[in-house]
């Protein structure tokens, strides 16, 4: 059966998403209600840029919150670029608001300055080489605890990080024609698929 990813809809950069998920032969579908969740059988979740405060907000309005933390909890994998980073943070810097809160780490929004805060740049991505990094008024983790690996950094700011089931990029993988993060995201959707289907 084709991989199936749903793609958070309900604001920002998501067609981008299923745009470079499609070139990667994999099903992207838009996530809006939660009907969307369990129409499909989804085998990972991507939670894109945007509005971190608006994303949230339309989240808990359209009742989406609580079965994606579910799902989230439950192992589903999950790619959260830019806002998406902010929603899964345990703790955002100088901020009492929490989303999801399943990452162990420290989220500063706005890092870079509000105006000034989008650059482009390359960088080193875990093992997989210098890679094209798109930030739009992005945040980066200021701290992870001890279970969290550091993909990436630049300027020695921590910008990409996964913990377990969980993969966050505080740049814009989907805005650039390279698919690196996109495909090191599809090899963990394939792991747990493995895993799913070895303990049947
Ligand atoms: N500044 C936005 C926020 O705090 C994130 C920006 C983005 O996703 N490009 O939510």
């Amino acid at each position: 059966m084709a991989t199936t990813i749903g793609v958070l809809a309900v604001q920002g950069a998501f067609a981008e998403h299923i745009n470079a998920l499609e070139q990667l032969g994999v099903h992207g579908i838009e996530i809006r209600k939660p009907a969307d969740l369990t129409d499909h059988p989804l085998d990972g979740l991507i939670l894109p840029g945007g509005e971190s405060t608006v994303i949230g907000k339309l989240l808990r309005e359209l009742a989406l919150f609580e079965p994606l933390k579910d799902l989230i909890e439950a192992g589903l994998p999950v790619l959260g670029t830019c806002a998406g980073l902010i929603l899964l943070a345990s703790k955002i810097a100088e901020d009492d608001t929490i989303h999801f809160g399943t990452m162990n780490m420290v989220a500063r929004r706005n890092a870079y300055g509000r105006q000034l805060g989008s650059f482009q740049t390359e960088a080193e991505f875990d093992a997989c080489g210098q890679i094209p990094m798109v930030f739009i008024r992005a945040p980066y983790i200021e701290t992870v605890g001890h279970d969290v690996d550091i993909l990436a950094r630049v300027d020695h700011h921590i910008v990409a990080a996964r913990q377990g089931n969980m993969v966050v990029t505080s740049f814009h993988p989907e805005l650039t024609a390279d698919l690196t993060v996109h495909q090191y995201f599809l090899r963990l959707v394939q792991q747990r698929i493995l895993q799913t289907y070895l303990v049947r």
